[in-house]
């Protein structure tokens, strides 16, 4: 028997005929882009997360592009963010002609450090864009204290995040404007890319629109040089009929994380810690040890699934060598690079399973001191 790293189809099997009538429809009704469907995901999607907007867009990565764009990022601007991330958080700033300043995130949610923020700032700071990593919520009120004091933009980076919450307000809700995206393996996808951003703002909402066609508000006069990237008909009906079972499938998540503390599998690795007042989605089950190698090795050997996320911080990533970071100048970051790895995690993962994770576990590591 083998356990998979992640299982998105496994919960696909109870909608799939939903799904599939809801293709039908769009394919009948002729409308592909910008239809009711997207106008529909961007009603109840903000409605869900508790924010007042939000626009559909191609995918995750321009959903970043487009906001740090609506907020007013562009050239000769700094951006402070996280270094252990996915490349696009730090790609998006580069990208509008900003430059991503890295700093060090901490080293029990694995988030960025308000401290590290703070010590960040320059007079060409532009905005923060924090990143809740791994489907934990970062430190959401510290950094935003360092935004007003400092009048800084803060944009989250919650396309790892979708259900998570911080103190009962969900990430999406927490800054200037937000991020999502619907990646088939995110914790809420769609059947391609997908991205949606979502903002308390009606100036950045109409941004965001303008920006995603074209630069254009009517269609007929140009403004901006803006992209071509709407979040298509074809997703959005998917995502509606989906986005009903997000929170049960992160209720699910939940579950499979305190089984796998109960199984005991923090007698030999570390375990993912939890904010107080934070709700982790676990989009993705990171444990820590010293003896990476011989664990992902070990596992790999005995058919259970894992990752490495994120074994090069993005301030090591050749992409990114102008910016002149030495090896150790983000220690925390970096040592979380060498000692990180992912569990196999889905809703639907059985005790079995999980049982099967945690003796190879177990017959790899050392009891922890
Ligand atoms: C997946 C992801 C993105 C990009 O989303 P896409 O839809 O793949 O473009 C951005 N940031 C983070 C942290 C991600 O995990």
């Amino acid at each position: 028997m083998t356990v998979p790293l992640m299982d998105p189809h496994s919960q696909y099997a109870a909608v799939r005929e939903q799904i599939a009538r809801a293709i039908g429809d769009v394919i009948d009704s002729g409308r592909f882009i910008l239809g009711p469907r997207v106008a529909e995901v961007e009603r109840v999607f903000a409605e869900q997360v508790g924010t007042a907007h939000g626009i559909g867009v191609a995918n995750g990565t321009d959903a970043l592009l487009i906001a740090l764009r609506a907020l007013g990022v562009g050239p000769g601007d700094e951006v402070i963010c996280p270094s252990f991330t996915f490349y696009a958080t730090a790609e998006s700033i580069a990208a509008v002609g900003a430059v991503p300043v890295f700093a060090d995130i901490e080293d029990e949610t694995y988030c960025l450090d308000p401290a590290a923020v703070e010590a960040a700032i320059t007079p060409r700071t532009r905005a923060v864009m924090p990143v809740h990593l791994f489907g934990h919520p970062a430190a959401m009120s510290a950094l935003r204290e360092i935004c007003v004091k400092h009048d800084l933009a803060l944009l989250e980076d919650a396309a790892q995040a979708y259900g998570a919450s911080l103190d009962g307000v969900r990430c999406g809700a927490l800054g200037d404007a937000a991020t999502f995206s619907f990646f088939p393996t995110k914790n809420l996808p769609c059947f391609g890319d997908g991205g949606l951003i979502t903002t308390p703002s009606a100036e950045v909402d109409r941004m965001c629109r303008v920006l995603r066609f074209h630069g254009s508000e009517d269609k007929r006069t140009f403004t901006h040089v803006g992209y071509n990237s709407r979040l298509d008909e074809l997703q959005a009906a998917i995502l509606l009929e989906l986005r009903p079972h997000v929170d049960a499938w992160n209720d699910g998540r939940i579950a499979v994380a305190a089984r796998y503390e109960e199984l005991g599998l923090g007698e030999h690795v570390v375990l993912p810690a939890v904010a107080a007042g934070a709700r982790h989605v676990y989009h993705l089950y990171i444990v820590r040890t010293q003896e990476r190698e011989r664990l992902v090795d070990g596992l790999t050997e005995a058919g259970i699934g894992n990752m490495v996320y994120y074994s090069t911080p993005l301030h090591r990533q050749p992409v990114f060598e102008h910016l002149g970071y030495p090896e150790g100048a983000l220690p925390v970051t970096e040592r979380c690079a060498r000692e990180c790895v992912a569990l196999p995690m889905s809703p639907t993962l059985g005790e079995a399973a999980q049982r099967e994770v945690v003796d190879a576990v177990t017959a790899l590591s050392p009891a922890r001191t």
